[in-house]
């Protein structure tokens, strides 16, 4: 079917077959994956139902070279169809790629992403857990004082001005059925260039953040938060929804790069239960409510901090292990 295609359209043919075959081979063997990759840029409201078509012009390319479709000599990346790239490395590969995915940003920036075997790093056992909570005034709170991870403050600038440009696209919108203005995607690019920027520093605080966490503890129970961006909810929801994402994603890859063991616990109730003898209320908390007070056992604690140590028992970890645990007994408020 390619090879007909190919004969009836130009375009198509211009460009080299391998990695065209290959972008119909990852979507024949594994797809569910390929779904994955199609769809990811795709806003959520409009992944409900049927997929929709991405158009061809508001597709940004991305190619995937296995074995046969790409070399490296020289420092530079040879590709099917005689194209010859010079490439500015981030770093060395660490061994043998067998693939490379070649694809260019919405900044309009190109990248290869080359895939080679992973390598594990394992780290000293340290013999302590923790307890990992999400929120949007603390990005983190865990069971160690020290750990946990303030609400970044790097995007403020960057938000002001997303906003900005926001508002320059709506004026410029093209009207249906006409080009969009140079103005109008010109608008689009700044937008897309301090979007990137902001993702950029929410993994590098995130990265940053894992190590040290990763570093100092064997095992670590996490919420295992899933983003909302519900449609009502406001740019500092947003914001916070997607540090989190970030941060949660570098801690999960740099467990398993490490060989730790993370536990994601399920989000239900863990803001209703006691983390000193895990009885329930009955009502959730409102989010102004910091505190979170025991009607069975009388414990007090910051909110956070409780659900804290409740991922701690729902992960199965001994929470022995944590620090800043009161010791067994010793259940009454602080402050009586
Ligand atoms: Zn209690």
């Amino acid at each position: 079917m390619l090879t007909e295609a190919r004969g009836r359209l130009p375009w198509l043919r211009e460009g080299s077959s391998v990695p065209q075959q290959q972008v119909i081979r990852d979507f024949g063997t594994s797809r569910a994956k390929a779904h994955k990759d199609i769809w990811e840029r795709v806003p959520q409201r409009q992944r409900a139902g049927m997929p929709r078509w991405k158009k061809k012009r508001e597709a940004v390319p991305s190619l995937n070279y296995t074995r046969r479709g790409f070399r490296l000599k020289e420092g530079r990346l040879h590709l099917a169809g005689g194209i010859v790239l010079a490439v500015v490395w981030s770093r060395n590969l660490p061994a043998e790629p067998s693939s490379v995915r070649v694809y260019q940003d919405s900044v309009g920036h190109w990248y290869g992403s080359f895939v080679v075997p992973a390598q594990a790093r394992p780290l000293p056992a340290t013999g302590r857990v923790l307890g990992v909570d999400w929120g949007v005034k603390e990005t983190a709170t865990t069971t160690s004082d020290t750990h946990d991870l303030p609400r970044p403050q790097h995007g403020r600038k960057a938000q002001a001005k997303l906003t900005r440009y926001d508002r320059m696209m709506a004026r410029r919108r093209p009207k249906k059925g006409q080009a969009a203005s140079k103005g109008y995607r010109e608008a689009r690019k700044w937008r897309a260039k301090t979007y990137a920027k902001i993702a950029r520093q929410r993994q590098d605080t995130g990265r940053k953040w894992a190590k040290k966490v990763v570093t100092d503890h064997d095992a670590i129970a996490v919420e295992d938060f899933k983003p909302k961006f519900l449609a009502k909810s406001s740019m500092a929801r947003k914001a916070a929804d997607a540090a989190i994402s970030a941060t949660k994603k570098a801690l999960i890859e740099m467990g398993h790069k490490h060989r730790r063991d993370i536990r994601l616990v399920h989000p239900a109730h863990t803001t209703m239960d006691c983390a000193s003898c895990g009885a329930r209320t009955k009502h959730a908390l409102p989010l102004s409510e910091r505190t979170y007070t025991c009607t069975t056992c009388g414990t007090v604690s910051p909110r956070d901090k409780n659900s804290a140590h409740v991922m701690l028992h729902r992960a199965g970890l001994n929470p022995a292990g944590a620090e800043g645990t009161r010791p067994p007994g010793a259940l009454l408020p602080e402050a009586a």
